[in-house]
């Protein structure tokens, strides 16, 4: 099955056919939609727990079908890894959130702005020096963009991983450990990498006011990160008890619906206005 219609509005069914022309049409379109610069960016707000300040945001990707709709990130992002439109599309989100936290700083916000980065991005040698270069671009200092990435993309190929992620260091970008605790990663491994941040994954996050178990995973999470000299992040903070649990822990940043959802750019412009006076 290719569309399902909920509600009347058309959704995008994955396919499971790697070579079915459903998913080859699907990945021409998703190219176009690239090079159009028809994906989207939408930013997300990051705050400092204990003082509610905002610091950042945390750049997603959104694809528009023309027929089929809204795809989420989740079905776009594996099919652009599977045909070769990953880097083409980190590109473009990159580009696109380092002019955008260039504005924001220009209207007098300090913040930085955090983008997802794919497994296969890692091994790409020229990274370091394309994003040097589109920090150039914008304006804006190494210092201000982090780039988040997974266990399983460090774990998948960790010398190589290193390589880049140390000129990335050298270069002043920071690097997040994002969902963590779903991967498996050797803390041994974790100290060694040099990384600013730890995202707990929100499967740990959501649950921490009604289950005692899950209240003491991010504990330990919180603590683990500390001892390594990590700011922690929690995302996915959907309510108010969840945001003070994870002040009490001493969580440093909080991300989620509670707080904001993704915006898009204007609105997300427009939410920091009305916030910070
Ligand atoms: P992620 O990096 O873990 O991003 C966080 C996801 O949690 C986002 O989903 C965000 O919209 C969602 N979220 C934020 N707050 C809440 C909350 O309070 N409750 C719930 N239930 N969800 C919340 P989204 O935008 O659908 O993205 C899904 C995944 O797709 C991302 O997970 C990331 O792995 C990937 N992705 C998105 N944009 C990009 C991109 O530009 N490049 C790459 N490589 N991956 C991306
Ligand atoms: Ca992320
Ligand atoms: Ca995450
Ligand atoms: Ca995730």
């Amino acid at each position: 099955v290719a569309k399902t219609t909920r509600g009347g509005v058309r959704v995008y069914q994955p396919d499971d056919d790697r070579n079915s022309p459903r998913r080859l049409a699907m990945v021409a379109d998703l190219r176009e939609a690239i090079q159009r610069h028809d994906i989207v960016v939408v930013f997300q707000p990051k705050l400092e727990t204990a003082t509610g300040l905002v610091v950042g945001a945390e750049a997603l990707a959104r694809w528009h079908h023309p027929v089929h709709g809204f795809v989420p990130p989740d079905e776009f992002i594996p099919l652009a890894e599977h045909s070769g439109l990953i880097r083409p599309l980190t590109l473009h989100v990159l580009e696109v959130s380092l002019r955008r936290c260039a504005s924001w700083r220009r209207m007098g916000h300090d913040l930085h702005v955090a983008v997802n980065l794919s497994p296969n991005s890692l091994q790409e040698a020229d990274l370091p020096d394309i994003v040097d270069r589109l920090l150039g671009q914008a304006g804006v200092p190494a210092s201000a963009l982090t780039l988040e990435i997974t266990e399983s993309t460090i774990m998948a190929d960790p010398t190589g991983a290193l390589v880049t992620l140390d000129r990335l260091h050298a270069l002043g970008v920071k690097l997040a450990i994002d969902d963590f605790g779903t991967g498996y990663s050797s803390l041994g491994r974790l100290r060694e990498l040099p990384i600013h941040e730890m995202k707990i994954d929100r499967s740990f996050v959501q649950r921490i006011a009604v289950d005692h178990r899950d209240r003491a995973v991010v504990r330990s999470a919180v603590q683990l990160g500390h001892a390594l000299d990590l700011m922690v992040v929690a995302e996915g903070v959907e309510d108010v008890h969840t945001l003070s649990h994870l002040r009490q822990e001493g969580c440093n940043l909080v991300q989620g619906y509670h707080i904001s959802k993704p915006l898009p750019a204007d609105d997300f412009a427009e939410w920091l206005a009305a916030r910070v006076p």
